[in-house]
Parts: C-alpha cells; structure tokens; sequence
C-alpha cells in the first residue's frame, strides 16, 4: 500500500491546567504533548494501519524525542524527519477561556520545528505515495509555500492525489501572498477539507451551493465540510449527505479537526466508501475531543468501531 505524506511542524504543546488560568502569572501547566497539525494528521492516519510519513524537523532534546516517541510508537515512519542540532524544537503555549476560546504563545518560526527541508529523499518518496496532504496552518513562510508548491507538483506529476485542509483562521487568508498560494492549491486538490467560513472565502462565494459548484469546477472531486459539533457533509459531482456527530462531553477540542480528516483519508485509501470513511472520520473526531492533549484521543479502527457500537447500543437502551 502507498503511504500518506504530510509535511510541516511538529512541536510540543503545553497546557493551563485551570481555565481562565493566565499567562502573566505562575500557574500550574500539563505537558509536554506532542503536537503540530500535520504531526496530529500523521499520527492519526498511521493509527489506522495506513502507511504514513511526515516531512518535519525536530530539536535534538527532551520535546523533540517526545513527538518522535510518540509518531514510532503508533506506526509513523519518522525516515524523513529530520533532527536540527542548532535549534529546540517549537512549543505552543495554551490556555483555554470558559468560552471555549483558546488563546497561544507559540515559538515555532524560530524553532526547529519549523526548519524542515525537501530533500532528495523526501522527493523520491512524495513520487510514490499516495496522497499528499496539505495543511494550510504550515504555511507559514515563504521558504514553505515553494516547498510546498514542489511537493505538490511532484506528486501530481506522478499520479498521487492531494487533499486539503486549510486549517486557518478567516483573518489569516486576509494576506494576499497566502491567500493567492491557498487558491493555487485548492486548484490542485482532490480531496478538500474545509471546516466554516474556510469553504466560503477561498470559493468568493457567500452561498453554500456556489461554494460548492466552484470548487468542484476547479476539479476537486470529494468536499468533507468539518461541522465541529453539528457533524460534517459530504459533495462530490453527483452525491451530497450529511452526517451529525457523536454527541460526547468536549474535553478539548484541539486537533479534532486534524484527527478527523486523518481518519477520512485513511479510510478513502483503505478503499472504504465516503458514507464509511465519514462515519469513521466523526468517530475519531468525536474520540479527539474526549481527551484531553492534541493527539492523546487518536484511535485505531478497532477502537473507533467499539466506540461506534457502544454508543449506538446506549441510543437504543433510551
Ligand atoms: P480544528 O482545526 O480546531 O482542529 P476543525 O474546524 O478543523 O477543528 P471541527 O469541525 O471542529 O474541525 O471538528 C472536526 C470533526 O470532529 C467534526 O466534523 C465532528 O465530526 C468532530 N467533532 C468536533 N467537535 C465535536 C464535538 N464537540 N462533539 C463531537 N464531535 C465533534
Ligand atoms: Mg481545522
């Protein structure tokens, strides 16, 4: 089987144990969990048995053999991360509000985490995987948008597929030079996976038909719109359904998004129709914010159909 690539920052994160706990005060704090969208996405799709890799960079110290730790232990082949001697490796800072907000303090620009390079390992393996998965929270830097547009260029040359997930705030895509490099991208991909306002500002569109018509025009063949609580629904050129979520209490809500699209893409590779990737995917997102830690509720198959099968039991005990 193909692997699954992915490339971008992996870090530690470290988390206000209280809510409302500030950052201008001592304070007790959870961690070091390893962390990094891309590095959540990857660890996720290796959790399903599908072969996975990560192009990213690490601190030779304690937080950098914390992430790798983590990405063997679930299966990651680590082969193209590379181990940055000269520079820690990054760290995100979160507190949560009791409105559910998050606010961060982030060390990763300057870290190792984000030194990354495409080295000629990296391009022979993107030439021979499967899907290569963009995460528009790592584009952070011009030296990634030509990374990225080289990686994307070499596996579409080369038959593999790209999915999308652009992962950013709306106020973010208000930079020109990336919001120009998102569009170049969406035009690229296969499979995208956009969660709120995302779907609406990269199609120019305020209505959810066109935004749909318009990135299907481009030549996007699946459209997984993320829902949060609500669910996520599904469009391609001659199906729509909807799926709502598992209703769970929301431990914490970081890298539910990340989880789930993981899940998604691995279980398209695993040849499972959308209806059953879906179904799965809403599992695993539902099992990400259960948990407390970015990646702490990634979940193999197994576990996601034993979390499927409990819950649809407990429906019909009502
Ligand atoms: P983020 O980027 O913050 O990780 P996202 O916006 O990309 O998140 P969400 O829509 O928040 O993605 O979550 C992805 C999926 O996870 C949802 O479509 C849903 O299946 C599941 N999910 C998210 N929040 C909940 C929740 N509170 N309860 C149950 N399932 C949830
Ligand atoms: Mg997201």
């Amino acid at each position: 089987m193909k692997e699954v690539i992915t490339l971008g920052e992996i870090l530690v994160e470290i988390m206000a144990k209280k809510t409302n706990q500030l950052f201008i005060e001592a304070g007790e704090f959870l961690g070091p969990y390893p962390s990094g969208a891309p590095a959540i996405f990857i660890n996720q799709v290796a959790k399903m048995k599908v072969p996975a890799s990560i192009i990213g960079s690490v601190g030779d110290d304690d937080f950098g053999k914390v992430c790798l730790k983590r990405l063997i232990d679930n299966g990651v082949n680590t082969s193209l991360i590379g181990v940055n001697s000269e520079l820690p490796t990054g760290t995100a800072f979160v507190r949560y509000q009791s409105n559910g907000s998050r606010d961060f303090i982030f060390n990763i620009r300057h870290s190792a985490s984000a030194a990354f390079e495409l080295t000629d390992i990296a391009k022979e393996r993107l030439s021979t995987c499967a899907v290569l998965h963009v995460m528009g929270s790592s584009i952070f830097s011009h030296d990634v948008i030509h990374m990225m547009r080289a990686a994307i260029e070499i596996v579409k040359n080369n038959g593999g597929k790209i999915s999308f997930d652009p992962n950013v705030r709306k106020e973010l895509l208000g930079d020109s030079a990336l919001f120009a490099f998102f569009k170049e991208v969406l035009a690229k991909t296969d499979i995208f996976l956009p969660s709120g306002e995302e779907l609406f500002a990269l199609t120019n569109k305020q209505i959810l038909e066109d935004a749909v018509e318009s990135a299907l025009e481009l030549g996007v063949s699946e459209i997984v719109l993320k829902q949060g609580s609500d669910g996520c629904a599904f469009y391609s050129h001659n199906d729509y359904f909807f799926m709502p979520s598992f209703s769970v209490e929301e431990i914490d809500a970081t890298g539910a998004g990340d989880t789930f699209g993981a899940t998604y893409i691995a279980c398209r590779e695993l040849g499972y129709s959308p209806e059953k990737s879906l179904g799965l995917a809403n599992a695993s997102g539902a099992m990400a914010v259960s948990h407390w830690g970015p990646m702490e509720g990634a979940s193999s198959e197994e576990e996601l159909n034993k979390f499927i099968d409990t819950f649809t039991e407990s429906l019909e005990e009502i």
